[in-house]
Formats: structure tokens, C-alpha cells, sequence
């Protein structure tokens, strides 16, 4: 696959998962657990698949787990709620995200 299928197949894959899930907002520690949780899966399948190439099921798992990722960092990099931002402005003035 190349770099646009891959990036198409973790966005898809991103849809799914928003349409199970919902907009996430974890802590660190709880997108951790999630993304290791799927890359367990990725393991499970290796052990699974030894000397079998191009396994489809593979690249589902990694892709399963790129898409965590993604949602994680969409997660933290989440704007700040506007009327908060203006509270803590107002509270300490101009702020740095
Ligand atoms: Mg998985």
C-alpha cells in the first residue's frame, strides 16, 4: 500500500471508530491502555501468523492502531472551549496554548 491508501485506510477507519465511540476525550494514561490494547492485537496476530506475508488481518490491526493514535492526538490538541479560554483570560490574561 502506498502512503495515500494507508492514510485513507486510517481515516476510514477513524469514521468507524467515531461511529462507535463517539467523540473521545481520555487522559494520557487512558489513550495509553486503548492504544496498547490494540497493539496487543497487533502482537496477537504476529504470534498468530508467523511466515504468512501480506496478511490482511495485520495491517486491519495496525491500522486499528494508527487510528487511535490519531484520535489522540485530535484529542489533545482540542481547542480549548471558547468560553473557558475567555474565562481564564479574563482570570489571567493572555494565555499560550
Ligand atoms: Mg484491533
Amino acid at each position: 500500500m502506498d502512503t495515500q491508501r494507508v492514510l485513507e485506510a486510517i481515516q476510514k477507519e477513524r469514521t468507524k471508530q467515531i461511529g462507535k465511540w463517539g467523540d473521545q476525550k481520555h487522559s494520557h494514561g487512558k489513550w495509553l491502555l486503548i492504544l496498547q490494547e490494540e497493539l496487543g492485537e497487533v502482537s496477537k496476530v504476529i504470534l498468530e501468523g508467523v511466515g504468512f506475508e501480506n496478511n490482511p488481518h495485520l495491517v486491519e490491526e495496525m491500522v486499528q492502531a494508527a487510528a487511535v493514535i490519531v484520535a489522540w492526538i485530535e484529542d489533545y490538541t482540542r481547542p480549548i472551549d471558547p468560553q473557558i479560554e475567555a474565562e481564564l483570560r479574563q482570570l489571567y490574561g493572555g494565555m499560550d496554548k
